[in-house]
């Protein structure tokens, strides 16, 4: 993997990491960069960018490329890099912080479908404390086909979009594993809550 050249911006770089820091909840300034975490991440190579980067990136202050990398897209929070980690830092959570961060500062996201995706599991956790798919699945496609209208895809790509779904639909329900009927957890309120206090809200 090619290596990348990290500008520090001293007078932000403490404001940054503090932000990521205490909205992960993970302590940044242990990362030694030992790179345990890169070896086992099963996205580094596609993404182009390793934990122990996306780490150095916030630490250095470059928002710049905190904010506009694949990694935090594409990383499928599978916690490889936190158990490997002697300093149990857990990046998955610093991607998720830098994922609300976009939306918040309304910046255009480098993988817009998956954005969409991220956007439809939480709208539809946070009402029924479990994904219901139809619910997804109507804000997932309402979205992409917002983006695509927007940003210059057309109806075709729209049309391409929905037979996709239609197909997964199609394929989830001969598999059990589409739910047309509302099922609610016990503690959806508790969920809201936290949901909420994640947001900010
Ligand atoms: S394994 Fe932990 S300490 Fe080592 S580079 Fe990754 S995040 Fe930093
Ligand atoms: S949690 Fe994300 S960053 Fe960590 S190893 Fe898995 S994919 Fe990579």
């Amino acid at each position: 993997m090619p290596s990348q050249t990290l500008t520090v911006e001293t007078e932000v770089a403490g404001s940054l990491a503090q932000e990521v820091a205490e909205r992960s909840g993970q302590n940044l300034n242990a990362c030694y960069q030992c790179r345990r975490c890169a070896a086992g991440c099963p996205v580094g190579d596609d993404t182009g960018v390793t934990p122990d980067r996306l780490i150095r990136m916030v630490v250095l202050g470059d928002r710049d490329a905190a904010l506009n990398n694949l990694l935090v897209w594409k990383c499928v929070a599978c916690y490889t890099c936190g158990t490997r980690c002697p300093n149990s830092i857990h990046t998955a959570r610093i991607t998720e912080t830098l994922k609300q961060m976009i939306k918040e500062q309304h910046l255009e996201p480098m993988a817009p479908k998956v954005a969409n995706f991220h956007s439809a599991f939480l709208a539809s956790t946070s009402h029924f404390g479990r994904v219901n798919e139809m619910e997804f699945m109507a804000i997932y496609d309402f979205k992409t086909a917002v983006n695509e209208l927007t940003k210059g895809g057309g109806l075709k790509a729209i049309i391409a979009d929905l037979k996709n779904q239609m197909q997964l639909g199609q394929a989830m329900m001969k598999l059990k594993r589409f739910h047309i009927s509302i099922d609610k957890i016990k503690g959806v309120a508790e969920v809201k809550r936290l949901y909420n206090k994640a947001m900010g809200k």
